[in-house]
């Protein structure tokens, strides 16, 4: 069994990030230690303001516990960080772990806006964290803010998608992770043949959780040595297992991250 460190928010209502991740790379085989980059009594998507703790203080403690506890992990999921702040005190305790992977979701926009209270020094923080990185999961949105281009719903993905991979370490990939193709909804990065696309068809809604799950998936896939275009065909597929369970549940909340059990059922099935 090998460790991995997921470092993002933990909303105690609504199903998304930590709370998702957890279950997700259990099931995956791993030993998760689940570290909350900060602490919500509910996601931020429909429920009004939540109750917020920032652990910016805990962070440097909890990063000198497990250095002195001689832990290490071999693999490693950052999520939403919150602040410039945490930004660098992660990448300062990552730069010195030596893990085979480090996926990064760099969360801090969508629909062409930056999250409300991220700034230009988040975005510069933020790049400063994915060179660290093997696979980045920027969405749309996220990709145009760190390539330093316009967001446009539908953008050049060659021209973006080479100024991201400059942003990385050699043999690094940035795959982005909502692009639209016709019907479908999925990812596309980039290898020597040019743009490459995995989806599958879009259904009805919007979701919330879907970006969080699907990093955890992939660096779940990754982290069992499936190659990328494995890992992508088959967190896509399972993340349409999870949209189409919801939408057939009906949910009477529907501010609760997507559905996971038709998604963890998958995971067992593949042994
Ligand atoms: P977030 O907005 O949470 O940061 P994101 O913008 O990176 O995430 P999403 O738009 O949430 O990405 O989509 C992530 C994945 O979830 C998609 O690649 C797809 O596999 C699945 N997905 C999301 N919405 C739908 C949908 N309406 N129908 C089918 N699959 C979906
Ligand atoms: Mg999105």
């Amino acid at each position: 069994m090998s460790s991995m460190l997921v470092a993002e928010d933990l909303s105690a209502v609504g199903g998304i990030s930590l709370s998702a991740a957890v279950p997700v790379l259990t099931a995956m085989n791993y030993q998760v230690a689940a570290l909350p980059t900060s602490l919500l009594s509910t996601h931020t998507s429909g429920y009004g303001v939540p109750a917020v703790v920032n652990l910016a203080d805990w962070l440097p403690r909890v990063f000198d516990h497990w250095t002195q506890a001689q832990l290490d992990f071999q693999q490693g999921l950052i999520g939403y960080v919150g602040t410039v702040e945490l930004c660098q005190l992660l990448h300062n305790y990552l730069a010195q772990q030596k893990l085979d992977l480090l996926v990064v979701d760099p969360v801090m926009g969508d629909l062409g806006q930056l999250y409300s209270g991220f700034d230009d020094d988040y975005v510069a923080a933020m790049r400063q964290l994915i060179q660290l990185a093997d696979v980045i999961l920027p969405n749309v949105t996220e990709a145009s803010l760190l390539a330093g281009v316009p967001y446009t719903a539908e953008p050049n993905l060659p021209s973006v998608l080479r100024q991201l991979q400059k942003l990385l370490k050699p043999g690094a990939h940035a795959v982005i992770t909502d692009v639209t193709k016709n019907d479908q909804i999925g990812c596309a990065w980039l290898t020597a043949d040019g743009v490459q696309f995995v989806g599958e068809p879009r259904l009805a809604g919007h979701y919330n959780g879907t970006g969080d799950t699907l990093a955890a998936v992939i660096a779940g896939l990754l982290g069992r040595g499936f190659s990328l275009t494995r890992s992508l065909e088959l967190a896509n597929q399972w993340l349409h297992i999870a949209v189409a369970e919801t939408l057939a549940e009906s949910r009477s909340d529907a501010r609760q991250g997507v559905a996971l059990g038709g998604l963890l059922r998958a995971i067992l099935t593949l042994g």
